[in-house]
């Protein structure tokens, strides 16, 4: 289970205590805060534990092992290989490539792809990379074996195996594959393994290859299907217009808007109100005897409006809302689940609604890429102009490198 407690500590990166090396690459790609897999998984990776991680793609698990290993590498450099990163297809393995890039951009840290589908020089140029030792390889299984029978990788001093997307591994008929390579590598190691689901072969192989492992298990549930989520693409000055669009002369007993900060909350809720709208606001100004009172009058519907904030959004609990506004994108992609969820009963529908101004759209990808579809994004009503357009790798980290560099000299 997710332990909130270890949610809260750690709301900066600089909580892990990383060398300034690791904090630069973090300012490169543009991470503010870590995710709350981050939060859970780097302090053991940095103590050298073996760990097991239940976590889909979109948590942010890539950087959740590869922050700490990077730290570790700048901390205590080794002779030949110090990192095996495995993961199940080219297209996985690219994607940790290419934020490995962004990462040690700055760093004296080397690595190498190591997937299939490359031609002969290629294939030469990596069996002499690998020879002559990279910080870290990042490989597809069927590839890493086939350098590693030639008996050319110095492995003996490898400090950590990274396993991703372990059940699709298996999936694929790769069990075999990973016990061989495993017996290739020295058992000091400590090795990571992260997995979507948990199905018994995942326990069996866990078993066979991890040392006491900590688990760390941030499962997430889909939103429901009944749940209507829609997003409209809006610039900050059109949000409030927006909002009360969507609201006046709907039946729509109980809305709820989440903002990303107090001044915002208060502002909202003050031109609704001139708008004639019923509507009360939630923050951490008011004393909890005012916050008590104002949520049980939104709770017995007398009061159809509660504009609350970020910070509130877990601590209320509310559910059968008709209608949930994100009026900022939420940063944590799981306060987006947690929240939608609060809309439907069981065979019923809700309603929620994202606004997603110009600088809110890679987090809003990150979003989707979690639940694992797109929603569908509007523009607001002709009165109030186009919104912005979407297109969320504006707002990506400003490195864009290819994957592949070639591996620096060793230091
Ligand atoms: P992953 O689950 O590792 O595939 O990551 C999903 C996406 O989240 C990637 O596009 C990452 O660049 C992004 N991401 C990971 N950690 C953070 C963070 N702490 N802040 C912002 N974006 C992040």
């Amino acid at each position: 289970m997710t332990n909130k407690s270890e949610l809260i500590e750690y709301t900066s990166f600089r909580q892990f205590g990383f060398n300034e090396g690791v904090m630069e690459g973090l300012d490169t790609v543009g991470f503010e805060k870590p995710t709350p897999i981050q939060a859970q998984i780097i302090p053991h990776v940095l103590a050298g534990h073996d760990v097991i991680g239940c976590a889909q793609t979109g948590t942010g698990k890539t950087a959740a092992y590869l922050l700490p290993i990077l730290h570790r590498i700048i901390e205590n450099p080794v002779k030949g290989i110090n990192t095996i990163i495995i993961a199940p297809t080219r297209e996985l393995a690219v994607q940790i490539a290419q934020q490995l890039e962004g990462f040690s951009y700055f760093l004296n840290i080397s690595s190498l792809p190591v997937y299939g589908g490359t031609d002969g020089m290629e294939w030469e140029q990596q069996r002499k990379a690998l020879s002559q030792g990279v910080d870290i390889v990042v490989a597809t299984p069927g590839k890493l074996i086939s350098f590693l029978n030639m008996d050319i990788v110095p492995v003996q001093n490898l400090q950590h195996l990274i396993l991703d997307e372990a059940d699709r591994m298996l999936d694929m008929g790769f069990f075999d594959d990973i016990m061989r390579i495993i017996s290739y590598l020295p058992e000091t190691r400590s090795t990571l393994l992260f997995s979507a689901t948990m199905p018994p072969r995942i326990r069996e192989l866990s078993k066979r290859i991890l040392k006491e492992p900590v688990e760390v298990n941030i499962s997430l549930s889909k939103p429901a299907a009944g749940i209507l989520q829609m997003a409209y693409l809006a610039y900050d000055k059109q949000k409030t217009r927006l909002l009360a669009s969507l609201i006046k002369g709907r039946d729509l007993p109980s809305v709820l808007v989440f903002a990303s900060t107090k001044s915002k909350v208060k502002s909202i809720t003050r031109e609704l109100a001139a708008e004639g709208l019923q509507v009360a606001d939630i923050h951490s100004d008011l004393e909890q005897s005012d916050r008590e009172r104002v949520l049980l009058s939104f709770r017995n519907r007398q009061l159809q409006m509660l504009i609350a904030t970020d910070v509130l959004s877990r601590g209320i609990d509310i559910e059968n809302i008709s209608l949930v506004v994100n009026y900022d994108v939420p940063r944590d992609a799981e306060d987006y689940v947690h929240r939608v969820g609060r809309t439907a009963r069981a065979e019923q529908t809700g309603i929620a609604i994202t606004f997603i101004n110009e600088h809110e759209q890679s987090e809003f990808a990150r979003i989707e890429k979690l639940i694992g579809y797109e929603i569908r994004k509007q523009m607001p009503p002709e009165s109030l102009g186009d919104g912005p357009e979407f297109n969320p790798s504006m707002n990506k980290p400003k490195f864009r490198g290819k994957p592949g560099r070639r591996p620096k000299p060793k230091k």
